[in-house]
């Protein structure tokens, strides 16, 4: 009888490129492909409502392909740990193959379960997948993490013979039939009433398919990447961060398909050190697992932070009275998605005009995007903050208002998501309290009623944000 090996699924829901399933494929040895839902009480950083939407249909879609393939995809809930081992005995498997996590609690799961199947006399293996390198491999001469990303990344460049490169799709001989398995309708991952995700499909295409083809499409137009990245307006970034979040394309993929003759253009270059961006934050947590919860500058726990639930509230609404952080609130409301220069801005007007922790601004992304990572949206926020590792300054405050004019100079960002201020002229409509009344009249607008004043002047924003720096600093 041929060996069986479960292989446990997480953040690497895809068929190419996958080395754990490959090493379990191999021998002509049978594979079980299982997902376990963790239903721990009390678990923290389980998906949010977003993601698991997402997590939804990648699922669904990865079954089909698995099932396509003569087999099963195997779906269980509770502790991870325990429903794996028993699986495991319930099948005669000899061993169970995963891909390694970088989230701690993923990491701790990977021990327990290890230790958990030796008792049981069952194998277990991790194998890379998720990142371009492993994570250990990665240090400073002093033998140290880097703390700074630039040469944390010339580092990996310089070592691109440990980068991992992608292998094609595996040819796995799946078990024809498994044990009781859960269904998808029974998790209910999406949402009912009000049905919030009802205009996600229209921006996304879950899965690995979707995923690839989102890959190839921005592989050809990866040369306009490093131009108009930062511009809002334009679909000129890979919108590939749920894909990567959730494994359906690889990050060894995506960094293959813009290398090579035709594809290392600026653009391609410039995409692949977002990547790195992706890289040093992943490291970032795998060495320093309290990252999500605690400040990376230690100083900043002592942070004046204001307790406002209002002000809050009227900033995951997009009702800020800034348009071009209200047009990125909402876009993240629609979409489960928001462009990077308008997370950095929405984030600062957040953590520095209304002082508020990032942790709460980290929480509310954690729900609402669909690419929510641990890694990449704990670094985010502390990043924006000032707090964390090779972060922007604090004193670095963004202006809202010369944001939206430089990087949305035609306001077609802000008109789309925005559309009650879309008839004031460009040089109003990134601050719509500095148009005169017959302007405001003329645009049919009426401040206070169909849009809001802003929370707060952005200078008086700014100055409250400094003295709260400085009396962090009498607190130290
Ligand atoms: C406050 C804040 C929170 C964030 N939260 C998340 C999050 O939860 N999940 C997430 O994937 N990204 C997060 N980011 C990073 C970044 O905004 C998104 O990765 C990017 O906007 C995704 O769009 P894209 O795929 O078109 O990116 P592209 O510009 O096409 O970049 C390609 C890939 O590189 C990675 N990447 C790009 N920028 C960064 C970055 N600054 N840090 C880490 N990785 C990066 C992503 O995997 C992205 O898909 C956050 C940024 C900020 C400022």
């Amino acid at each position: 009888m041929s060996q069986t090996i479960l292989v446990w699924l997480r953040h690497d829901l895809r068929l190419s490129d996958h080395p754990a399933l490959t090493a379990a494929a191999g021998g002509g040895r049978t594979v079980i492909p299982c997902f376990i839902r963790n239903t721990q009480s009390g678990r923290k950083w389980l998906p949010g409502g977003a993601s698991r939407w997402w997590l939804h249909h990648s699922l669904d879609q990865l079954g089909a392909d698995i099932r396509k393939a003569g087999g099963q995809l195997l779906l269980r809930s509770g502790d991870p740990v325990v429903v794996l081992t028993e699986i495991a005995m319930e099948t005669g498997a000899s061993a169970v193959y995963w891909t390694r996590a970088v989230e701690p609690l993923d990491r701790q799961d990977e021990k327990a379960l290890q230790s958990r199947l030796e008792k049981a006399g069952i194998g277990s293996e991790g194998f890379d997948g998720h990142l371009l390198f492993d994570p250990r491999d990665i240090r400073s001469q002093s033998g140290t993490p880097f703390k700074v990303f630039t040469p944390f990344w010339k580092n990996c460049l310089a070592h691109s013979k440990k980068m991992r490169a992608p292998t094609g799709k595996v040819s796995a001989r799946f078990a024809a039939s498994v044990p009781d398995s859960e269904t998808l309708t029974q998790w209910g991952l999406l949402p009912t009433k009000p049905d919030w995700a009802g205009g996600f499909s229209k921006h996304w295409q879950p899965g690995e398919r979707g995923g690839q083809a989102a890959l190839m499409a921005f592989a050809k137009r990866s040369s306009g990447y490093d131009e108009g990245r930062n511009f809002p307006a334009q679909d000129d970034t890979s919108r590939l961060s749920p894909y990567l979040h959730f494994g359906n394309v690889s990050v060894a993929q995506a960094f293959a398909a813009t290398t090579g003759k035709t594809r290392s253009s600026a653009g391609a270059v410039s995409f692949q050190r977002e990547l790195g961006w992706r890289e040093f934050s992943a490291h970032l947590l795998f060495h320093f697992p309290r990252l999500p919860d605690k400040a990376f500058r230690p100083e900043f726990e002592k942070f004046p932070w204001r307790k406002d639930s209002k002000t809050l509230r009227i900033w995951q609404r997009g009702q800020t009275g800034f348009p071009i952080v209200d047009a990125g609130m909402r876009q993240l409301w629609h979409t489960g998605w928001m462009h990077n220069r308008v997370r950095m801005v929405a984030a600062s007007v957040l953590v520095k005009h209304f002082l508020i922790h990032w942790k709460e601004g980290q929480d509310w992304f954690w729900d609402t995007l669909v690419d929510a990572d641990l890694a990449n949206n704990s670094a985010g926020w502390q990043w924006v903050a000032g707090c964390g590792a090779d972060a922007a300054p604090y004193f670095r405050v963004f202006n809202p208002v010369l944001q939206g004019q430089k990087f949305d100079a035609k306001a077609v960002y802000v008109r789309r998501w925005v559309p009650e201020i879309a008839a004031l002229p460009d040089k109003y409509v990134h601050a719509p309290w500095t148009a005169p009344d017959d302007i405001l009249a003329k645009a049919g607008l009426r401040l206070g009623v169909d849009y809001p004043h802003p929370v707060v002047a952005p200078e008086v924003g700014r100055q409250r944000a400094l003295d709260a720096l400085a009396e962090l600093k009498t607190r130290l």
